[in-house]
């Protein structure tokens, strides 16, 4: 008999039950294997890692059968999701195009403007004539 730790069934065992949205990758690999350490209750065995639970004992095998599950068909959840996700690269053909620039609007950009004596035409502040009928302002 051999004794094969079931590394799969634990990670999923961990992920269906864990949240791993709001956590580093670093935090993720902490707690999985503080999880893994955890003394828990086994059937007939008392206190034992956590780890132990996923510890199957496989009969008269070939090792190659418990060579280490390479299956890359890895669907990223949570947090990872959205880096790997199905986010569409822009088309390279798109022609980028400036943002448009508004005229500045003299009037709010001088609010201390007064009026033209004469014509009522906005005026800077400190305008010694009207632009519009060149009286002099006071
Ligand atoms: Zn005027």
């Amino acid at each position: 008999m051999t004794k094969v730790f079931n590394g799969r069934s634990a990670t999923d065992e961990y992920m269906s039950t864990h949240s791993l949205t709001f956590s580093t990758p670093e935090m993720t690999l902490k707690k999985f294997a503080l999880w893994l350490g955890e003394q828990v209750n086994a059937p007939g065995k008392g206190q034992v890692p956590r780890l132990m639970l996923y510890v199957e004992e496989k009969g008269e095998k070939s090792n190659s059968e418990f060579a280490p599950d390479t299956d890359d068909s890895f669907k990223p959840t949570g947090a990872v999701a959205d880096m790997y996700g199905d986010v569409q690269a822009p088309a390279p053909t798109e022609q980028m195009t400036p943002p448009q620039l508004t005229p500045l609007n003299r009037e709010t950009l001088e609010p201390e403007g007064k009026f033209c004596v004469s014509c009522g035409s906005r005026l800077k502040a400190n305008a010694k004539f009207c632009n519009k009928c060149g009286s002099a302002q006071g």
